[in-house]
């Protein structure tokens, strides 16, 4: 059976203590590979190789790091078909998927910021008759990149490369879920030429090799994304460390349609932003608010539209939905359906396993697309986080009902809002709480911006110019330049 081993100082090598985790095919549910399972001993050795790697890489010419890296990003997009069918075995998403959205991203993180470096400009203040203000941005050091696994190599590299680009070295720690595709880097690494201990990958258990990237007194900077239970705990742990932390973090977002929407183009939408990748996207629509005019034909044919989603093998070409990522994740969401029934809602389609499934996937983790109704906003089901393919559906009369209805979470990552009315449009975005509004779209982003969602959803921004400040250490510099006068 295949071993995923940690790439540690460019080499492939198996963790010290020998031991390995079962890696397992959703679509099947069972063991196709193991992974490492490391320990603050692998940390060690690879923060040490990042370290080492450190002077050289970030002296660089900023040129060169940004030729390597592009190398890297030609490597991904020719090995797309393996790196997508890899993704869709460990990850259990359709192909399909992988293969157009995925990989493709990851190979544009890596250029995106390989070249975002080239121009990035600095600012020079001249102080009249005294000198000259300058700041300079320096890389910090070995950058502990800690990343989940709904778009495993997309968010992996989404953070590698920033930190790269700006001559930071990188110890990364995948989900042990999903490591396929970050070992498979590894690989692309060395025929790409990234010198040796520049980017560095060990795998294993979140609490185990995770908990020893983040408390490491070498790993000045820590980017994760993941959950907001375990944002607090890595923010706790950090914060005596004096750490620059990025967090990426939850989302329970809302999906607001008025009457006054081009109704088709929100419906495709709608079924997109909640169904996409089994509903495992950050950035999913999980509460769906439809004005009350059309509640009930635009409920309708969304429920259709779920319905006719073809769930099954994620290789298959024409499946739309694949399989849940894990048994703990299958669980999660059977049981959030279990509370939405008692909480008193209406499931108006799915709600179970589908039927119908292949006998290579009778024991995978698979899920209907499941619509639930008559939910009050305050409940559990439409407060917490499910992270699977389960939508509820909620009325709205009006304009300020609806924005409260929205803000009125624990979290802020992303918002949808379908309207034909261009005042009210803006008008809305403006009071959403959210990192990001998307206005009769949803998922389209320049990766300029800046990236990040508010309240309990994250700290920080990445993306842009964002990502380049979080990766540096600003420095300024005064230089006195007496007048004539006083020379
Ligand atoms: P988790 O928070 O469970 O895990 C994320 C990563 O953190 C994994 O690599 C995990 O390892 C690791 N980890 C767990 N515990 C610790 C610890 N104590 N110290 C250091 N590392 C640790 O998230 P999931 O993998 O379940 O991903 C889904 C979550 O990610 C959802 O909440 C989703 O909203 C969020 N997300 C946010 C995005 C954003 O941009 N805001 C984008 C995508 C997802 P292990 O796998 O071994 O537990």
């Amino acid at each position: 059976m295949q071993r995923i081993l940690n790439h540690i100082n460019g080499q492939s090598v198996e963790p010290v203590s020998g031991e390995y985790l079962d890696n397992v095919e959703p679509a099947t549910g069972k063991v196709y590979s193991q992974v490492a399972d490391s320990d603050g001993r692998d940390v060690d050795a690879a923060v040490s190789a990042a370290r080492a790697a450190f002077p050289a890489w970030s002296s660089m010419p900023a040129e060169d790091r940004c030729a390597v890296m592009m190398r890297l990003a030609d490597l991904v997009e020719k090995n797309v078909d393996a790196l997508a069918r890899a993704e869709s075995v460990d990850n259990g998403k359709p192909l399909s998927l992988a293969r157009s959205l995925d990989i493709p991203r990851a190979a544009k993180n890596l250029r995106f910021f390989a070249t975002a470096v080239l121009h990035a400009r600095s600012e020079t203040h001249p102080m009249e008759g005294v000198g000259f203000n300058y700041t300079l941005r320096q890389p910090r050091g070995v950058a502990g990149i800690i990343s989940p696994w709904n778009l495993p190599l997309y968010l992996f590299t989404w953070k590698i490369a920033p930190a790269l680009a700006t001559g930071n070295t990188v110890v990364g720690k995948p989900s042990e879920v999903t490591p396929m595709t970050a070992y498979m880097l590894g690989e692309l690494c060395v025929e790409a030429g990234v010198p040796p201990g520049v980017l560095n990958i060990v795998h294993g258990l979140g609490a185990q090799a995770g908990a020893a990237l983040v408390t490491h007194p070498d790993v000045p900077t820590i980017a994760f994304t993941g959950g907001t239970a375990t944002g607090a705990r890595i923010a706790s742990d950090a914060a005596p460390m004096f750490k620059k932390v990025g967090l990426e973090l939850g989302g329970k977002n809302p999906n607001i349609i008025f009457a006054d929407a081009a109704l088709d183009a929100a419906l495709e939408g709608s079924v997109r932003s909640s169904f996409a990748n089994q509903g495992q996207v950050c950035l999913c629509g999980s509460r769906m608010f439809v004005e009350r005019s059309i509640f009930d034909a635009f409920v309708g044919r969304f429920v259709e539209r779920a319905k006719a989603l073809k769930v099954g093998d994620p290789l298959d070409n024409d499946t739309d939905q694949g399989a849940l990522v894990s048994k703990v994740q299958l669980d999660k969401v059977t049981q959030y359906v279990a509370l939405a029934r008692e909480e008193g809602g209406s499931i108006l389609c799915g709600g179970d396993r589908p039927e119908g499934l292949s006998d290579r996937c009778k024991d995978g983790y698979f899920f209907s697309p499941t619509v639930v109704s008559q939910l009050g906003v305050g409940c559990r089901v439409n407060q917490e986080e499910i992270f699977g393919p389960v939508v509820t559906v909620t009325p709205f009369d009006h304009e300020d009902q609806v924005v409260e209805y929205a803000n009125g979470v624990p979290y802020g990552l992303a918002a949808s809002v379908w309207t034909g009315d261009v005042s009210r449009a803006h008008r809305v975005a403006e009071r959403i709480q959210s990192g990001t509004v998307w206005v009769n779209c949803w998922m389209v982003r320049d990766l300029r911006v800046p990236f990040g969602g508010m309240k309990q959803s994250g700290v920080g921004r990445e993306g842009g110019d964002e990502a380049l400040r979080f990766y540096t250490e600003p420095k300024n510099v005064c230089i006195r330049v007496p007048g004539p006068s006083q020379s």
